[in-house]
């Protein structure tokens, strides 16, 4: 398998096929946060929008558009996080990162179960160009929460 096959693996373009979360819905949450990012280089772009209840995401959904790594790594992070609550979300993230800056070596274990099928992306993090396409939604998804969280404080 050439580098680029395993960039695209199949997994990834499954994701990027069948949109987990995709369709901003209005949640029924005590908070909601919602954040836009752009990707300039690729012209990838997300919105993405939580609903918050305490500690647990109780709704996530986005809308986007822009080339199959950054749909297939929304729809990922919908299926991994949507229901999950903030210490869990805050790790996979973490997680997430250290995979696109792993330069395409595995993590250990307790990481990769953590992010089940997104580890699929871990050939993406030897193409730099490509890592921002990767990230994209977890960057949204973190500002969404930030907004969220801020909006239960005022
Ligand atoms: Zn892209």
């Amino acid at each position: 398998m050439s580098d680029l096959e395993q960039m695209y693996q199949q997994v990834i373009l499954d994701y990027a096929k069948t949109r987990r979360g995709s369709g901003l819905v209005t949640p029924d949450a005590a908070s909601v946060g919602e954040s836009h990012q752009v990707n300039t280089t690729c012209g990838d772009e997300i919105t993405l929008r939580v609903g918050l209840d305490d500690d647990r995401i109780t709704s996530l959904s986005w809308e986007g558009q822009g080339c199959s790594i950054s749909q297939a790594s929304a729809s990922m992070l919908a299926e991994l996080l949507d229901g999950a609550d903030l210490r869990t979300a805050d790790e996979t993230m973490e997680a997430f990162k250290a995979l696109m800056h792993s330069k395409g070596v595995p993590l250990g274990d307790e990481r990769e179960d953590l992010l089940e099928d997104a580890t699929a992306f871990v050939g993406v993090g030897k193409y730099p160009a490509r890592i921002k396409c990767a990230l994209i939604s977890w960057m949204a998804l973190r500002d969404a929460i930030a907004r969220a969280t801020v909006g239960t404080e005022g």
